[in-house]
């Protein structure tokens, strides 16, 4: 599991770097809150996907498990380990094209619960690079998530 834009498909990185700027320059966002943005996926092995997605589909310590055989550190809770996170086994992480982005608020910590229109935003800014976002997504929205629809 990579946090580096370098570990992105070269195609997307130009882009991926170009939206955090535009991003973090956006007075819309800085109004709202927004003090900068963390990148806290890029490339992804298929180990921590299996892991992901057993989540909500296993039992809790079998989902420790795949999580600490993929190089995983984070402790879950039994109830983080029954909450599904993923649908895929086929990200587009896998293959570099896509990355998992959060806003950070003034003191300085990552801004998980976001209002909704701070996402939209995010959304629109990152589409207008050739970003898809998982913010649209109907049936699972995933709003740090976005995928490279372009090359
Ligand atoms: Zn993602």
């Amino acid at each position: 599991m990579s946090r580096k834009i370098e570990d992105l498909d070269p195609r997307c990185q130009d882009a991926a770097r170009k939206t955090l700027d535009a991003l973090t320059a956006d007075d819309e966002l800085r109004n709202s809150g927004v003090a900068g943005w963390l990148v806290v996926e890029t490339r992804r092995e298929l180990a921590t996907q299996m892991a992901y997605f057993a989540r909500g589909r296993m039992a809790p310590n079998h989902v420790r498990m795949m999580y600490d055989a993929a190089g995983l550190k984070q402790k879950l809770t039994d109830k983080e380990t029954q909450t599904a996170i993923t649908t895929t086994l086929k990200s587009k992480h896998l293959a570099g094209l896509a990355m998992d982005i959060v806003p950070i608020k003034a003191d300085g910590k990552a801004w998980w619960d976001a209002p909704t229109r701070v996402w939209m935003r995010m959304a629109t800014i990152a589409e207008g690079f050739g970003w898809e976002s998982g913010v649209r997504w109907k049936d699972f929205p995933d709003y740090p998530h976005l995928q490279w629809r372009l090359s």
